[in-house]
């Protein structure tokens, strides 16, 4: 069979990986040098069916990949920092000078978070700044933390880390949270989270570690200092798909656009996860799309090898 290249390592590429080497097309699956997707950067994972207990991310994705492995996935680690999807073959570049050849190709390249783009937001990342509260929660057993968003993401997140942090304080820029009511109602119930409204972190402060962020109201234009040990930001995500700007449709915010199953605007291309998925996701989800992709590729390239 032509070859099938995967790009990205998480739930929705591995389980493209597990359908397609099952279906004996020999995939080669790109995993960049940080395997796994974002499930690796998550503690406890809850809600994957099959696992009654719970399972941790990493042991999840470790799973995954030992599964796509046994049935004959081929894996190669490094970046791809190109895509031509021009013409078929599709060319890719790993890390600026290996070329690969697919026929088809799926794309999972996941999503990332959005930060806030403080000079210290990055100095301080690992050091009390977080992307990901389900993560680093943990470690602000007793403190003060700060989240900023107002989406589903940041108030889910901020009842999450009730169970650890003595007070939350949820920033917002906006006097309106964007959340779901019922996450909405449950936060606001919830005496530990407080909120500070129409307000933007100018600054994370902290030398070694955080200890405060300066808040500025954008109304009265006033900036106050919050102490805090821990900020986490929940501002939202941003699809991974510079790879291929330009070369497929995509949504407004850089979503890839998919249609009848994981099709995309590039027939031989397919797209699998958050990288197409702005909605869901979930690891549930990703994995789902995982599949119809793999089975899409697989009808695709046995259309082209026996037209009708
Ligand atoms: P989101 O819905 O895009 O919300 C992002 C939030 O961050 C918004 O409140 C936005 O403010 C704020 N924001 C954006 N850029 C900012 C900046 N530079 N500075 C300060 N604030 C900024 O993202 P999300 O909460 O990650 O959710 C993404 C999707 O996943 C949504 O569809 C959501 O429903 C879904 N989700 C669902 C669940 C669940 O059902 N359990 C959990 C999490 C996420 P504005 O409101 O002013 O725009």
């Amino acid at each position: 069979m032509p070859r099938l290249v995967i790009i990205g390592s998480g739930p929705a590429g591995l389980t493209a990986a597990i359908y397609a080497a099952r279906a004996n097309l020999s995939p080669l699956l790109i995993e960049g040098w940080q395997s796994g997707g974002q499930l690796t950067t998550t503690t406890e994972v809850e809600n994957y069916p099959g696992f009654s207990k719970g399972i941790m991310g990493p042991e999840l994705m470790k799973e995954m990949r030992g599964q796509a492995a046994r049935f004959g996935t081929e894996f190669l680690t490094g970046d791809v920092s190109a895509v031509d999807l021009s013409t078929r073959p599709f060319r890719l570049t790993i890390d600026g000078e290996r070329a690969i050849e697919a026929e088809a190709l799926i794309l999972a390249t996941g999503a990332s978070p959005i930060r806030l783009g403080l000079p210290n937001e990055q100095r301080l990342t690992g050091y009390g700044v977080s992307t990901c509260a389900t993560c680093d929660g943990y470690f602000f057993r007793g403190q003060d933390v700060v989240i900023v968003g107002g989406g589903d993401s940041a108030v889910e997140e901020a009842t999450f880390l009730t169970k650890f942090a003595r007070t939350v304080t949820v920033v917002h820029r906006r006097d309106k949270l964007r959340a779901s009511k019922i996450m909405q109602d449950r936060a606001m119930r919830n005496e530990k989270i407080s909120f500070a409204w129409n307000s933007v972190v100018e600054d994370i402060l902290g030398k070694d570690l955080v200890t405060g962020v300066r808040l500025k109201n954008i109304v009265t234009g006033t900036s106050t200092d919050l102490p805090c040990a821990g900020v986490f930001i929940a501002i939202g995500h941003r699809p991974n798909t510079d790879l291929v700007k330009g070369q497929l449709d995509m949504d407004e915010h850089g979503y890839i656009l998919t249609s009848r199953g994981a099709h995309t605007t590039v027939p031989g291309v397919f797209a699998a996860g958050d990288v197409q998925d702005a909605k869901y996701r979930q690891a549930i989800t990703a994995a789902g799309s995982g599949c119809m992709a793999a089975i899409d590729a697989e009808r695709f390239l046995e259309s082209a090898l026996h037209p009708l």
